[in-house]
């Protein structure tokens, strides 16, 4: 696929930026425990599906429990190379980690501006990477990842697995997309992406439309053309 957009190449890339606990993982409160480590349901299998794609795969995570001295920042060492090998096991490759190790004050107000529903995390990563965070996405589980994701300019994910349980409504807290799993967010990346190729492969005149095209990419075609 990556032949369709050659013209594109030059560009920033956009990225998948990933929560870690309750998305990616198994949710267990301030755990830096790499043993304790485990993949969410069907995290593994959209692993597979994301790292199809070719897009950069970057976990941003609120790590509050380094500011409240549950844990020093260095335990978060461990926990990126357990990442890094989960993401290995399922053919991808954990292109970032990004923590927040902040808390918020008492009254749930910021103290900085990586913490989430801020998007410093975000925007730190597409600095170093390079990334375009336009055409980018945040997968997450509760709606302070959403909006996180909506302040930084990218398409949201909302995996609704229960772990949510205040829905504080908010114009930045409305997600893309709901789903129940990782792999079907991840599916929705994989739809998306290849709706662009299929665009990008049509307009550029270095990549004629292949001779058997279906009745739906003529369709595209035309509105493109
Ligand atoms: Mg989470
Ligand atoms: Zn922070």
């Amino acid at each position: 696929m990556a032949v369709m957009c050659g013209p594109l190449q030059a560009r920033p890339s956009p990225a998948v930026f990933l929560d870690k606990d309750g998305t990616l993982l198994e949710d267990v409160p301030y755990n830096v425990d790499p043993a304790r480590i485990a993949l969410a349901p069907g995290a593994g299998d959209g692993l597979r599906l994301l790292a199809a794609t070719g897009l950069p795969l970057i976990v941003v995570s609120n790590q509050p429990g380094v500011a409240l001295g549950y844990f020093p920042e260095h335990a978060l060492d461990g926990v990126a190379q357990r990442l890094g090998e989960l993401f290995a096991l399922h053919g991808a490759t954990l292109g970032g980690f990004y923590f927040c190790p902040h808390a918020p004050a008492a009254d749930g107000s910021l103290h900085c501006a990586c913490r989430k529903p801020g998007d410093g995390m975000l925007r730190q990563a597409a600095a170093a990477h390079g990334l375009a965070l336009e055409g980018s996405w945040m997968i997450g589980d509760i709606l302070n990842d959403v909006e996180a994701g909506r302040r930084a300019g990218c398409q949201t994910i909302l995996i609704a697995n229960g772990n949510e349980t205040r829905w504080q409504p908010g114009p930045l807290r409305v997600p893309d997309y709901i789903v129940g799993r990782f792999d079907e967010a991840a599916a929705i990346v994989i739809a998306q992406q290849a709706r662009h190729l299929t665009h990008v492969s049509y307009v550029s005149p270095a990549s004629p439309a292949p001779a058997a095209s279906s009745a739906a990419s003529a369709q595209h075609l035309r509105a493109v053309a």
